[in-house]
């Protein structure tokens, strides 16, 4: 009898004596990452990299779905009159932002360029909320014609708009976008008008007086990634406090305060001691301390204003992934392994804040090791992961780095590299293209070479 036997054959690595690195430590003991990932949403990652290329992005409709409506439930439950807007600069794919428009956000743009998008994704005018220390003339025209919700940035701006209104015959709806001390240092002052030195107070004193504006609102938007809950009940506080201060002296109702966004994602901030799940606050600590400070700030009940959200991380950074493949294994002159993928942070600028969890794409044997993680650039600087624990991987087999949603597809450059496709999974397991891989054609196109420059003999 033959007993065949079929075994793959072990791959050879060349034995190294190698320091012991410390690696970064949590309390539960080393980072554990090594369990494969070889699906998203029921699809391989094999066959959506053969289809789609690789480096690809991926992005769970199913997830955005799920997270948002937990976020809205945790407001919802707490507070009568609830409104999200979403946060272009966060992910600006049309199909991205039309999953939220889908589930009743409206559009919060920061530039010209956002809101044209949001307008030319059929977004009513009067529930875009432009934001922003940047806005032309021609900008606020048109924000003006369509009705829009300015927040208005600085005093220069205040005039430019009240000098349109008045050429315009109309009466723009606007709010200030007040900073504070909400006990997060360095505080991010450097946008709208201070309260604690009365600049805020001010600017709506000059608004209402000249009475060619309508003050509508009041904004804060009190920084990024925040993982301080009580920061939001302090800025609710004061946008509360200053809203009541318009109406005993002034007999008007501010009919809404957006409290921004900023709420922290459940990515893993470098250098922190617990991993990102385990720090982050929920949507219903943020929704708690916030509503909390409205609810006792002394509104009658037919006055309690809309509350608006922006928050962008916190709500799309999980429904992204991004696909990409091993180009090398070697070691360093210190005996440490590293891998070099064929992505860097080119297309994944979040890896100079974040650790990003990454898995390996297939089975494994269980040996693992610290490795460095290095991206195909050219630039020193192209880190993925300074520090992962990782089996072997060969070169051509895949990874997935989890939690990319947020700021990577708009942040992302065209250097060295094109930039590759997106692909979002619908609710039923099905990928659609939402944005096609960059060409040399699309590069090409923008560039203008002057006649004499067009031929040379080498
Ligand atoms: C960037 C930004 C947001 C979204 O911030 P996240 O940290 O992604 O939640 C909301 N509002 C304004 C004004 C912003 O600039």
């Amino acid at each position: 009898m033959l007993i065949e036997i079929k075994m793959e054959k072990q791959r050879y690595e060349r034995p190294v004596i190698r320091r012991l690195n410390v690696g970064v430590m949590n309390k539960f003991g080393t980072r554990t990452e090594y369990e494969p990932v070889t699906h998203i949403d029921d699809n391989a990652v094999a066959s959506l990299i053969k289809e789609h290329g690789s480096p690809l992005f991926v992005i769970s409709e199913k997830t955005i779905r799920t997270t948002f409506q937990d976020a809205l439930r945790a407001f919802n439950t707490r507070y009568p009159k609830v409104q999200f807007a979403w946060s272009y600069k966060t992910n600006y794919i049309a199909g991205v932002c039309n999953v939220f428009h889908q589930m009743g956000s409206w559009a919060e743009v920061v530039s010209g360029f956002e809101y044209l998008k949001a307008l030319k994704s059929n977004v009513p005018g009067n529930k875009i909320i432009f934001n922003g220390p940047d806005k032309t003339v021609e900008e606020l025209t048109l924000a003006i014609d369509n009705d829009s919700l300015i927040h208005i940035d600085h005093l220069d701006e205040l005039y430019t708009l009240t000098e349109l209104a008045i050429a315009k015959a109309k009466k723009p709806r606007v709010a200030i976008r007040v900073n504070m001390d909400t006990g997060i240092y360095p505080m991010w002052d450097r946008f709208g008008f201070n309260y604690e030195n009365g600049q805020a107070w001010d600017a709506i004193n000059k608004i209402v007086l000249a009475d060619r504006l309508q003050l509508v609102g009041l904004h804060a938007h009190i920084g990024t990634f925040m993982l301080s809950p009580s920061a939001y009940g302090v800025a609710a506080g004061k946008l509360s406090e200053l809203a009541i201060r318009v109406r005993d002296k002034f007999g008007r109702k501010i009919e809404y305060l957006d409290l921004g966004g900023g709420f922290a994602s459940k990515n893993t901030l470098k250098g922190s001691f617990l991993s990102g799940p385990d720090t982050s606050p929920t949507f219903d600590d943020f929704a708690e301390t916030i509503v909390t400070a409205i609810v006792n700030a002394g509104f009658l009940e037919d006055e309690l204003p809309l509350l608006i959200l922006e928050t962008g991380r916190a709500l799309v950074d999980e429904a992204g992934y991004l696909l990409g493949s091993v180009i090398s294994n070697k070691r360093l002159s210190d005996g440490r392994r590293a891998t070099i993928m064929d992505f860097g942070v080119n297309i994944l600028f979040t890896a100079f804040w974040y650790d990003h969890k990454i898995s390996p794409a297939q089975d494994f044997s269980h040996h693992t090791e610290d490795t460095v993680m290095y991206g195909p650039l050219c630039m020193n600087i192209d880190v993925v992961r300074e520090n992962a624990t990782l089996p072997p991987m060969k070169r051509g087999e895949h990874v997935v780095v989890h939690s990319v949603g947020a700021y990577n597809m708009t942040q992302w450059m065209q250097f060295i590299a094109l930039r590759p496709a997106v692909v979002m999974i619908d609710m039923k397991g099905k990928p659609h293209l939402v944005r096609k891989r960059e060409t040399l054609a699309n590069i090409d196109e923008q560039e203008v070479l002057p006649e004499y420059l067009r031929a040379f003999k080498l």
